[in-house]
């Protein structure tokens, strides 16, 4: 088959490569495709990891996933494109509202280079291109929250390379607020509590603001998890969160950050509570994707998510964090839009979930399909590690939490200086007319 890889980056895996000081909780033997793994083999320069220990993402990308982009690349028919970024996938002479030839005609693929802007034609899309680059804001509304854009300069997003001296200098010693919780805030919790324990470290104090009423599953399944070392991770987390260190927040949901007169930051939460003498905020909140180049071709999206629908609920993490998921491939990832298929990490939308085992059996169902051996396609072979925690994390606001906050904000409607609820339209014609200031009905 003929076929281009279109990567924005200099090189195979540049999202990954962002995250090359984190070690991953997969060992080897769970992070190389076995197909991939053959032609590699076969290639003869390339040199097999060992199966039972656990790469850095830069070690990934070097030992594993660069290697494979290079003989992908001298492959018959094949090409791998650096330094080329979709910015549209669209139906070749068909915006979205055009019906004829959907289903014939090829789609046309805008790329933006160094060299300027390309249009390619091809008869199916791939779309792996991750959520890497759409990191969830502090806020709680899913927007910036006030002030988080105007001080960017103290505000970081992800893991902190904490083993790099000058990054850990701009940490150590100083009051850190974290917001998160999944298995990158883990992570900073530890990297964190390492820090603190280090001379130039001392003094080193976190903040721990979470969302929801209680830490809850947070630090997951330990011993029970059947990725050992994600499983140790939450135990590393616990541990670190209990150190002595740590403050926990819950019920934290992020309103506004401002620069206190020394620089310093505050950051108040919706129900009125605030923290104040923050030198750093470390933002671990997820990731969702990017649908802005997909605005000409039909999707059907769960609605929360932004995921598959028939994965939707084997993976939200409200009612789903057992980590399995039915063996799913090229039926299940297929769009309206005929030929295009969201695989991958982008395939889980929001959901954090998302395992690179998952991804390799998805594509290699798709490609099959695409290839027209739909045996092979549909014979999906899926059983993923089980993370020990079952129960998903439950509804958002459980019941006495949410009387808590309906009081704060109740008590101040009509009249309060805190939440005022309004009716607001948007646009000045049809519909602006009679609109109320103020409701709070
Ligand atoms: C910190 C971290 C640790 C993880 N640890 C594990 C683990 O231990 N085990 C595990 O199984 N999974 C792990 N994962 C989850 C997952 O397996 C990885 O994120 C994996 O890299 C997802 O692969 P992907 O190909 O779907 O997306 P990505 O790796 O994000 O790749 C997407 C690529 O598309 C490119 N791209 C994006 N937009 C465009 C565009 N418009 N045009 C062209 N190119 C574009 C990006 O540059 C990127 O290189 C981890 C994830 C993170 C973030």
């Amino acid at each position: 088959m003929d076929f281009v890889v279109l990567e924005a980056g200099p090189r195979a895996a540049a999202a990954v490569g962002e995250w090359s000081h984190v070690r991953l909780f997969s060992s080897w033997s769970e992070l190389l495709d076995p197909a991939a793994r053959r032609l590699l083999d076969a290639s003869e320069t390339w040199t097999a990891p060992d199966d039972t220990a656990y790469p850095t993402g830069g070690e990934w990308r070097d030992g594993y996933l660069q290697p494979l982009a290079d003989l992908l690349a001298g492959a018959t028919g094949g090409q791998v494109r650096y330094d080329s970024r979709v910015v549209g996938v669209g139906r070749a002479g068909r915006d979205l509202m055009v019906d004829s030839g959907r289903e014939s005609d090829p789609f046309a693929v805008h790329i933006e280079t160094s060299q300027g802007r390309e249009r390619l034609l091809a008869s199916a899309v791939v779309d792996a291109s991750g959520t890497w680059t759409r990191p969830n804001p502090l806020g709680a509304d899913g927007y910036p929250a006030l002030g988080e854009t105007e001080n960017a300069d103290r505000i970081t997003y992800g893991i902190p390379d904490f083993a790099d001296q000058s990054i850990a200098a701009r940490y150590a010693g100083k009051h850190v607020a974290v917001a998160g919780k999944g298995a990158s805030a883990q992570g900073v919790l530890v990297g964190l509590a390492t820090l603190s324990a280090t001379d130039a470290g001392a003094g080193t104090r976190v903040s721990w603001l979470l969302r929801r009423p209680s830490v809850g599953d947070a630090f997951g399944g330990g011993d029970n998890d059947q990725l050992e070392q994600r499983g140790k991770l939450g135990q590393d987390a616990e541990a670190a969160a209990t150190s002595g260190i740590v403050t926990t927040l819950t019920q934290f949901r992020t309103a506004a950050v401002a620069a206190q007169a020394d620089g310093r930051l505050g950051v108040t939460s919706l129900d009125g509570q605030s923290l104040s003498d923050v030198d750093e905020v470390i933002v671990v909140t997820g990731f969702r994707p990017d649908f802005g180049f997909l605005s000409e071709v039909r999707l059907d999206l769960d609605p929360a998510l932004g995921a598959a629908r028939v994965l939707a609920d084997q993976i939200h993490p409200d009612h789903h964090s057992c980590g399995d998921v039915a063996p799913h491939g090229h039926r299940e990832l297929t769009q309206p839009e005929q030929g295009l298929f969201l695989v991958g990490m982008k395939s889980y939308g929001r959901a954090p979930s998302f395992l690179a085992m998952t991804g390799y059996e998805q594509v290699r169902s798709v490609v099959a399909a695409l290839d027209g051996d739909l045996e092979a396609a549909d014979r999906v072979d899926l059983v993923l590690p089980d993370t020990g925690v079952c129960n998903g994390a439950g509804a958002f606001d459980d019941p006495d939490a949410l009387a808590e906050l309906g009081a704060a904000i109740g008590d101040s409607c009509c009249g309060g200086a805190a939440a005022e609820p309004q009716l607001i339209t948007l646009g000045a014609n049809t519909g602006a007319a009679g609109t109320a200031s103020g409701s709070c009905g």
